[in-house]
């Protein structure tokens, strides 16, 4: 694809293929050194056993232009140890610190002219995943992986502005106690479709998942961290072991520490407590900070001060402030920022 007269400001979040990607093979007990090849498709038995019993696990990071025309990456190595763990729980070969940041800069320096410009609210998603390629029939792990990671370029999460998203407390789990959650495995997402399709047919942007267990405590969505503001001005954040650990979230809660001089706590949530929160978001790569206007609960709604218009004013300076961190121009903490040009 030509990248000069991409419209960078009207992509979607869709896949556009790129040239190059990086693929690296675990066989006879070791990785080999990877390449960055121009072949897109994968080839793999019929009985591999990703396709058989869903061994896979994924991260996801951006790469975009700074203020003064570097290309970087935000904390890479959070993405590497989260893969650590993962391939670790779903019993994977662990691909190594080191070369995984490696490779993401090898993959982003490859496809340099897919890096968006500074100011067009556009990035260069980078995809690192990994799969089981042997045949697999009795149920156990691979003896044969494959670590890939493409780049697509996405556009501004948020076109004209941050909308607050109304979102609905699901009927379904989305990971039990002492499961999955923690990790980001595939199969936390496959399970996820049915609501996900269901809650947009209903007019809901996102389900709101409770803890399997009780059902009264607040998890997370399907693919992002809720961070909540209290009416004095603290951030609250649930904790729970079957969260996914947002990076975006994590970073957050130094933000608003550090930088903002907020207090944070991390701790249970009651759903019942929700109500009485004057502001409240969702936390990923994708959107750093979604704001969350108001949450249906069974018919019962929960609507945040902070309205439908508009990011709540807390919500607002985190995501202000991080996203500054990202784009080169406020002061970032030492290592968050990896320079790839
Ligand atoms: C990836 C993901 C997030 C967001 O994590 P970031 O590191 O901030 O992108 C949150 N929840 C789930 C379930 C995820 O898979």
């Amino acid at each position: 694809m030509d990248m000069k007269n991409v419209d960078w400001s009207n992509l979607g979040f869709g896949y556009i293929q790129t040239e190059k990607r990086f693929v690296a093979n675990f066989k006879d007990g070791k990785w080999d050194e990877g390449i960055i090849t121009d072949d897109a498709t994968v080839s793999i038995n019929e009985c591999a056993g990703v396709l058989q019993y869903a061994q896979t696990c994924f991260e996801g990071l951006k790469a975009y232009t700074t203020a003064d025309g570097s290309v970087v990456t935000f904390r890479p190595d959070l993405n590497a140890d989260r893969m650590i763990d993962s391939c670790k729980r779903l019993m994977m070969p662990v691909f190594p610190k080191e070369k995984f940041i490696q490779a993401v800069k090898d993959v982003v320096a490859a496809n340099i002219d897919c890096v968006p410009p500074y100011g067009s609210g556009a990035t260069l998603y980078i995809r690192p995943y990994m799969f089981g390629t042997n045949p697999v029939i009795g149920v156990k792990p691979a003896d044969e992986y494959q670590f890939r990671i493409f780049v697509t370029p996405v556009g501004p999460y948020f076109k004209g502005g941050a909308k607050p998203i109304t979102i609905r407390v699901s009927d379904y789990d989305r990971a039990a106690p002492h499961g999955t959650g923690h990790i980001k495995a595939g199969l936390n997402y496959a399970m996820s479709l049915y609501q996900i399709v269901d809650a947009h047919e209903k007019g809901f942007d996102e389900n709101m998942y409770l803890d399997p267990a009780t059902r009264t405590k607040v998890e997370e969505t399907g693919g992002a961290n809720f961070l909540f503001v209290t009416k004095d001005n603290k951030i609250v954040t649930p904790k729970s072991n079957s969260i996914l650990p947002s990076i975006t979230r994590r970073s957050l809660l130094i933000v608003a520490k550090e930088y903002l001089g907020l207090e944070v706590e991390e701790r249970e949530v009651l759903l019942s407590e929700v109500k009485d929160f004057a502001e409240c978001g969702l936390c990923g790569t994708a959107a750093v900070i979604s704001p969350v206007g108001k949450i249906y609960d069974h018919g019962e709604e929960i609507a945040f001060p902070s309205g439908m218009d508009e990011m709540g004013p807390i919500t607002k300076k985190l995501y202000d402030t991080l996203t500054g961190i990202q784009m080169g121009r406020i002061d970032a903490p030492e290592g968050w920022i990896c320079k790839i040009k």
